[in-house]
Parts: structure tokens; C-alpha cells; sequence
């Protein structure tokens, strides 16, 4: 027998295979341009400490860099197309380095009375540079037509650019981009918010409550100044949906409910 193919070392299906493991987990991004040497000796405890001191301070700073030109970018913006193309010019989210292709901001109607907001993109809209056009998307878009809300809809995310491996967002990638989300809330002025999923609703809200708990309450979304407010729905997550399908009922009443208070009735989502 081939010594080669004896050895799983050297069969090239043994790497498929592993890369084929890998991809179906969600690992589909390479993050560093070279590889890490992982059975390096570990650095000396000095070492250790400055770089743990330097880790602590390096990314504040960073992080509030990249916070003053998110809001100075997002307050030059006064329409959606232009806040677009200010989401697109901004560097400092890290997500916009980790391996995604483009930033991916809204898509809807620019007049909508109610804004959607997702957690953030994943491999389809990553290539296709729009929020909601994979498979929880597509769901999305039926629940929304059901519930006559297609044209009444702007469609955007907690952040702009896929985090690797379809993971959820940090809070600080979601800090770094709030100040776009908050512009798109107050350049569109919706009559309400429709937030999908926790990480969409405990970013947007400031709150630590589980989804389950927030789905189907009005909330009030005030931004700092005071100028701009709405009330906001939290419902579930339609990638949720996909995976649980009997989860639609409650969802379906978030909805009807969003649309009622868009009519001028007060419908009470079932719990
Ligand atoms: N999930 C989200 O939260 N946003 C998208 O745009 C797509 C999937």
C-alpha cells in the first residue's frame, strides 16, 4: 500500500473533510494573515502583564476614537442615502476587518413609518450588501406582507459589517455603530421600532432582560437629546423562527399588534 495515502496526514479528503466540519460549524472567515504558532512557548510572567496592562488601555482609547468618528460621520448625514455612504466610509467598527466584504446598511422604503432593526448581517447579505435577504430574511419579508407592512418598512442592523462566523455581535462593536443606528432612527422619525432578537433589543433599549420577557411590550426609544422618540416592539429573531417554528404565533402577534398601533388601534400581542 502508498505509504502517503496510509498516512491521514497526507490525504487531501482528510483536510476536506476537516474544512467541510469547519465551514458547516460557521467557520468560514481566516482572521489573521498568517498562521499562529500555537505550541509557541508561552511569554514570561512579565511579559504577561504588560501586555495585560496594555490591552486594558489600548482598546478604550481605540474604542473612543473610533466612537467620535462614527458620531461625527453619522451627524453629517441627513438623509439615508448619505448615512449609507457614511456607514461605508467609517473604519473603525473591527467587525470591517474581519473578514466581511462591505458594509451592508438598509434597504426599504426611505419614507417608512416603522424602522426594523436586526443584530447584524450574515453570509448573504454580506454578499449581496443588504440586510434581511438570506433565509431569515425571506422569512421576514413574508411575515411582514402578511402583516401589510411591506412598504411601511426600513430595514436596517445593530451593526453594518458580518461578524465572523454569523457570531452576535460584542456590545462594543454595537457601541461603535449605535451612533448610525441612532441617526437612521432620526432622520426617518418612524412611528415606531421593530427590534428583532435580543441583541438587537438589549442594544437599542439599554436593558438586560431575556427576549423572551421583552417580546410583545412597548418600550419607549428616547434618544439623549430627547428629540426623537418611538415606541419600540421587541419580538423574536426570525433566524429564531426558523429553528422553531411554533415560536411564529408570537411573533405574528407582535406584528399585528405593530400594525394596529400603526392604524390607530391598541391591540394587546398575546403573551
Ligand atoms: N440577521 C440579522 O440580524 N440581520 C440580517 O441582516 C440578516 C440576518
Amino acid at each position: 500500500m502508498n505509504d502517503q495515502i496510509a498516512d491521514p496526514s497526507h490525504d487531501h479528503r482528510v483536510a476536506e473533510a476537516l474544512l467541510a466540519f469547519w465551514a458547516d460549524a460557521g467557520v468560514d472567515a481566516c482572521l489573521e494573515d498568517a498562521p499562529i504558532d500555537r505550541t509557541h512557548v508561552a511569554p514570561a510572567p512579565a511579559a504577561k502583564a504588560v501586555a495585560r496592562a496594555t490591552a486594558s488601555v489600548t482598546p478604550l482609547v481605540q474604542t473612543g476614537d473610533a466612537l467620535g468618528e462614527a458620531r461625527r460621520l453619522a451627524a453629517g448625514a441627513t438623509t439615508l442615502d448619505e448615512l449609507a455612504a457614511a456607514v461605508a466610509a467609517f473604519t473603525g467598527c473591527p467587525l470591517s476587518g474581519m473578514g466581511a466584504t462591505q458594509a451592508v446598511f438598509g434597504r426599504g422604503n426611505p419614507d417608512a413609518s416603522v424602522l426594523v432593526i436586526g443584530e447584524g448581517p450574515g453570509a448573504e447579505e454580506d454578499r449581496q450588501g443588504q440586510p434581511f435577504v438570506g433565509k431569515a430574511g425571506q422569512l421576514l419579508d413574508r411575515m411582514l406582507a402578511s402583516a401589510g407592512l411591506t412598504d411601511r418598512v426600513f430595514i436596517t442592523n445593530t451593526v453594518f459589517w458580518r461578524p465572523p462566523g454569523n457570531r452576535t455581535p460584542t456590545p462594543q462593536e454595537q457601541a461603535i455603530c449605535a451612533p448610525f443606528v441612532e441617526r437612521a432612527f432620526a432622520i426617518l422619525k418612524p412611528r415606531a421600532v421593530l427590534l428583532l432578537g435580543a441583541a438587537a433589543a438589549k442594544s437599542v433599549l439599554q436593558v438586560e432582560e431575556g427576549i423572551m420577557r421583552l417580546r410583545g411590550n412597548w418600550q419607549d426609544w428616547r434618544l439623549a437629546e430627547g428629540a426623537v422618540s418611538a415606541p419600540a416592539m421587541p419580538t423574536l429573531h426570525p433566524a429564531f423562527l426558523l429553528r422553531q417554528p411554533q415560536a411564529k404565533k408570537v411573533v405574528w402577534a407582535d406584528l399585528l399588534a405593530l400594525a394596529a398601533r400603526l392604524d390607530g388601534e391598541m391591540l394587546e400581542p398575546d403573551s
